[in-house]
């Protein structure tokens, strides 16, 4: 049975749902090291055993969202802090003297005109302080399509917008009800028809969330054509409301990991040419999780580079790591990570999704 699927795999034939929910339910270690290998085998064709770096700004917890999984929500009680332009100018001046050829800008949503500027003003002046060498990625959340238009020509040519989950349903259980699955669905098609490379994603090991969910939203990934996926377990955060629905979290982190894995791995088996961020979340369940994330078939890590005294307010789950270790730490540790497995950095490359080259011919 599992042969069967293994010689599918093999032969490069397209996969249909009954494949990636096989895929999804594999369990034994015989069959999971199988898995890996395959996934790794189309990456290390498409890009090569090489890792791409984002370095990650998180500019402000503030968020007018109330997401019921997230630890920034806007219901959270916390100090809430938002970087100066210089303070994310310097930090990405950093991943450029570095050469990390990339850098993510994320924040909670908001749509208040000064933080639109401050992002407009940040992506320009990093482009020119540059001289261009920096790609740059954002992920603010939903905006107008205006917002998109204005932080796109001032520079910035990524988006990473998660769906959260595909499935409307689901999706309904994990949000207020004022939060709209169709609106974020609205915003990337809007991304995409302005030219940005867009990366989506979901949450994974959901409460309420089923096999065939995580199938649908493989599926969607591919019917949605994108260029990145950004994907990765869903972790408790204790104070919001999803958290109830997972009483016994800690005794299913290898589960969730597990899961992480797999939906990695079918992902590139399923779409072979796009980004795939092996994602902090995995590193969260297990110090190698993000190694184990670039086995399975991941090509994106995204080093945090957030200045310590503002990390522990950015824990968008319990137990997030690194909370202590500045750029500095964290880059010598990702180094010597990346190459216990064999791969190097791709240092000062932008690391473009070769899915999007592909996509504009
Ligand atoms: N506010 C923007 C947005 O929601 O698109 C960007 C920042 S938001 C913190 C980035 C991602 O964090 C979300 O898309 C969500 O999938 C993830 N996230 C939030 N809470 C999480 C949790 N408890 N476990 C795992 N991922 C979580
Ligand atoms: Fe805000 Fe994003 Fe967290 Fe939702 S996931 S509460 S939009 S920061």
């Amino acid at each position: 049975m599992t042969d069967e699927l293994f010689d599918k795999i093999k032969s490069e034939k397209p996969l249909t749902a009954p494949d990636l929910r096989k895929i999804l339910e594999l369990e034994s270690p015989e069959d999971l090291d199988r898995l890996f290998k395959a996934a790794y085998a189309v990456k290390e064709r498409v890009t090569g055993r090489k890792v791409f770096l984002r370095g990650l700004i998180e500019v402000s917890n503030i968020c007018k969202k109330d997401c019921y999984y997230c630890g920034i929500r806007k219901s959270s009680h916390m100090e809430r802090f938002q970087l100066s332009l210089k303070e994310i100018v310097d930090a990405a001046m950093w991943a450029d003297a570095h050469h990390y050829g990339s850098i993510v800008i994320q924040g909670g949503e908001r749509d208040d005109e000064p933080f639109i500027k401050l992002i407009e003003d940040a992506v320009r002046e990093i482009k020119e302080k540059s001289a261009g060498r920096l790609g740059i990625t954002l992920s603010m959340g939903e905006q107008m399509p205006a917002v998109y238009r204005r932080w796109f020509d001032a520079g910035a040519h990524r988006y990473l917008l998660r769906i959260e989950s595909s499935n409307p349903e689901l999706y309904r259980k994990l949000h207020p009800p004022d939060h709209s699955h169709a609106a974020r669905l609205k915003c990337l098609e809007t991304l995409k028809a302005i030219g940005y490379q867009v990366g989506t994603g979901v949450m994974i090991g959901l409460p309420f969330q089923t096999i065939d969910d995580l199938v649908g939203d493989l599926l969607f990934f591919q019917k949605m054509d994108v260029d990145m996926i950004g994907m990765g377990p869903y972790l408790v955060s204790r104070d919001t409301p999803l958290a109830k629905e997972m009483p016994d979290f800690e005794t299913l982190k290898a589960q969730q990991l597990k899961l992480g894995l797999k939906m990695i791995a079918a992902a590139r088996l399923l779409l072979k040419n796009v980004n795939i961020a092996a994602t902090t979340a995995l590193q969260a369940l297990d110090p190698r999780g993000r190694e184990q994330g670039l086995l399975a078939g991941a090509n994106v890590i995204m080093p945090n580079l957030t200045a310590v005294q503002y990390r522990s307010s950015y824990q968008l789950y319990d137990n997030k790591p690194c909370l202590d270790e500045n750029s500095e730490q964290c880059r010598f540790c990702l180094e010597r990570r990346v190459q216990s497995i064999g791969e190097s950095i791709a240092w000062d490359e932008w690391g473009d999704s070769r899915h999007f080259a592909a996509r504009k011919k």
